[in-house]
């Protein structure tokens, strides 16, 4: 069976190496001329971190010397002296930890077999054929590639996602009406701005009216990763329902951009916007309304371009490796063929779509709480109430849990003769 992934950000490499690793047969083309990433932090939740240790991927990605966190997040006050509201402990065996984008793709492209890796190649349509059972993928250069299975793993604005919907990638993405400014800045111009706050030790969320930061340190607590986020304040809370995907979704600013959105913020808010001299501005788009399914045919979608969410949990990363792992473990799995890889496909949308729609649905819950638009308001108890904590059900599933349900439904429908991993 031939596989092609189309689409080399951390999903797509994860589903390709998981699927070399096991043996596939799997090509990669990626838009870019090589793999890459912005220059921002990302957050990895236990149940991602489970799945990459699995694939033998964990010891690279924290190479740069990174460590699981200890303790989870702490929510102060983004205005005046930066009181503590709430804040989470871990439980044994949660292990999420916090690195620079680069350095997790870095480590990922260590494993990938690079004469399996095509770059330039920008798809535009993927057709199935009806009498050679090939699927065609069309790129923007004019070639094109036949697979048995194409999965697309091309990001928000997927176009893969055109041969399931049958719509134009954009129809299926919104803007959410929140925005936000995202910058790096090394810990020793953090300590010489006079910041009180410790970034380094947990993870910080900054809370206050319709705004919120994110602040973590990555690469071995050298770097402090900064997410400003607002919201548009003409929205209402549910406004972006019924918006239009922002386009383009991300710009260049200077400092005085975010200083002047977060002026009335307390001194260490101001003093860490004013350390960083140029952001970039991202208008977050969302997959919105959630598509029907993520597969038709022989296609299937994996990561943002499935189910593109708000950053509110750190979780669309995660998600996206779980779609891509649960994937290459069906797809390599001894009873599956071409003749059953359709039921198989229509087994990993069933298994996977409702927990990502929870995640997906707690992402907004999530960012409204932290903009001070849950039912009870940014008090301690308010806060700690509304929050509840989401990361329970984000983090709590292990690794094979969805392999093992997909297998036991495959069985079950006749498609397996037996269920086991
Ligand atoms: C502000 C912010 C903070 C976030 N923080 C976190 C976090 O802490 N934790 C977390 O888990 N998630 C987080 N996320 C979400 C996370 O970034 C995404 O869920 C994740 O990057 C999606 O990965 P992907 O591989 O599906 O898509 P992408 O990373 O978008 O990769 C898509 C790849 O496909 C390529 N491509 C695009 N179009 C084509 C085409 N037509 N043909 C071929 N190739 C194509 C692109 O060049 C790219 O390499 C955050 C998101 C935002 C906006």
């Amino acid at each position: 069976m031939q596989i092609a992934v189309v689409g080399g950000g951390v999903c797509g490499l994860t589903c390709a190496i998981a699927l070399m690793k096991a043996g596939a047969d799997v090509q990669v083309y990626e838009a870019a001329n090589k793999f890459g990433e912005i220059g921002a932090g990302i957050g990895i939740g236990p149940n991602a971190s489970r799945l990459l240790r699995k694939l033998g991927l964990m010891d690279d990605i924290l190479a740069r010397g990174d460590k699981t966190h200890s303790e989870w997040f702490q929510w102060r006050s983004g205005l005046g002296g930066h009181e503590v509201l709430t804040e989470m402990s871990l439980r044994p065996g949660e292990e999420p930890f916090m690195v620079h984008r680069a350095a997790f793709l870095d480590a990922l492209v260590k494993h990938v077999d690079h004469s399996r890796v095509h770059f330039r190649k920008r798809c535009t349509k993927v057709v199935e054929s009806p009498t050679s059972r090939k699927i065609t993928i069309h790129f923007a250069d004019g070639s094109t590639a036949l697979a048995d299975v194409v999965l697309g793993a091309d990001g928000i604005k997927s176009a893969v996602r055109g041969a399931v919907t049958g719509l134009d990638p954009v129809e299926s993405i919104t803007y959410s009406g929140t925005s936000c400014y995202r910058g790096l800045v090394p810990i020793e111009r953090v300590k010489a701005a006079g910041i009180k706050t410790d970034f380094i030790t947990r993870p910080i969320c900054f809370v206050g009216p319709r705004q919120h930061l994110i602040i973590f340190g990555v690469n071995a607590g050298k770097l402090v990763n900064v997410v400003a986020f607002g919201r548009n304040p003409n929205a209402l809370p549910d406004e972006w329902e019924r918006g239009a995907p922002a386009n383009p979704a991300v710009v260049t600013v200077t400092k005085e951009v975010p200083l002047r959105e977060f002026a009335a913020w307390g001194p260490d808010v101001v003093k860490l916007l004013g350390c960083i001299d140029e952001w970039s501005q991202w208008k977050i788009n969302v997959v919105s309304p959630p598509l029907p399914t993520w597969v038709k045919g022989r296609v299937a979608l994996v990561g943002d371009a499935a189910h593109g969410m708000l950053p509110h949990l750190g979780a669309g990363a995660g998600q996206g490796l779980e779609d891509a792992y649960l994937l290459a473990r069906l797809l390599t799995h001894p009873q599956t063929c071409l003749a059953n890889i359709e039921n198989v496909l229509r087994v990993y949308d069933e298994v996977r779509k409702p927990r990502v729609q929870r995640v997906w649905d707690d992402t907004y819950k999530m960012g409204n709480v932290v903009d001070g638009l849950g039912p009870s308001g940014l008090t301690p108890e308010g806060l700690t109430k509304d929050m509840g904590n989401p990361w329970l059900y984000v983090w709590g599933r292990g690794v094979d849990d969805d392999v093992l349900h997909a297998q036991f439904r495959l069985r079950d429908s006749g498609e397996y003769v037996s269920a086991s991993l």
